[in-house]
């Protein structure tokens, strides 16, 4: 069937928008890309891991409807993903605590910073308020967590990709620094665990440990919302 174009258009507006995953007309989030990042958490290693990278736990793969979910939230401002992504990143951030053994001790997820440019460009720090919402449902379901803005980004990063492991945490190293606002309150017997919303070699994650752990500070885990799938044959 072919409408005249005033007819389409008018379908346009009387008819529900796309599902921000895998285009299909309807909600937003479909009930097939949610089931995506409503999945069992598993520990998300990247091969090779980069040294010091903290035990990584992930929900979903990073590609098709999730990827396009994950850049449909930071990069075209479709706040409304906050709430399944947080879903996730909260199934993460629980798996990485039974794994690590985390104790009765106050959770806090410390998100990996974004640049100034990053910031200005989405209007927001849309990690950190991704952080904000996975500890928000964390403590719906009775945990003590918390949200800390305590990592900064003391340089700009050059893209790391196509480096060897070695020219990137040379990249990377002292590109992050703890605020010192912060310092206290972690240390003071909480549990860390840095959050990001995907994980891809681990370095930028792996640098945020190393500033933490240089401030006194251990974290437990790393948690996302995905993970890229890098298989190298080596
Ligand atoms: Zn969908």
């Amino acid at each position: 069937v072919t409408y005249p174009r005033a007819v389409d258009r008018l379908l346009d507006v009387l008819l529900p928008g796309d599902c921000a995953g895998c285009s299909r007309p309807g909600p937003v989030v479909c009930p097939a890309c949610h089931g995506l990042l409503a999945g069992r958490p598993r520990p998300a290693w990247p091969r090779p891991a980069p040294i010091g990278l903290p035990p990584p736990h992930a929900v979903a793969d990073y590609d098709g409807p999730v990827r396009a979910m994950v850049i449909g939230y930071k990069e075209h401002g479709l706040a409304c993903l906050a709430a399944p992504l947080s879903l996730a990143l909260a199934a993460a951030v629980r798996h990485g605590l039974a794994a690590g053994c985390a104790g009765p001790r106050p959770i806090r997820l410390v998100a990996m910073p974004s640049s100034r440019a990053a910031r200005r460009r989405r209007g927001d720090d849309v990690v950190a308020r991704l952080a904000r919402r996975a500890a928000g449902r964390l403590r719906r379901a009775g945990i003590d967590a918390r949200a800390v803005r305590a990592l900064t980004l003391l340089r700009p990063v050059a893209d790391s990709a196509g480096l060897s492991a070695d020219a990137r945490r040379r990249n990377l190293h002292g590109a992050i620094g703890v605020r010192a606002a912060a310092r206290t309150g972690l240390r003071a017997g909480s549990t860390v665990v840095i959050v990001d919303d995907v994980i891809t070699t681990g370095a930028t994650l792996a640098e945020a440990a190393r500033a933490l752990r240089a401030a006194g500070i251990e974290p437990v885990a790393a948690a996302t919302v995905a993970a890229t799938a890098r298989r190298h044959p080596q």
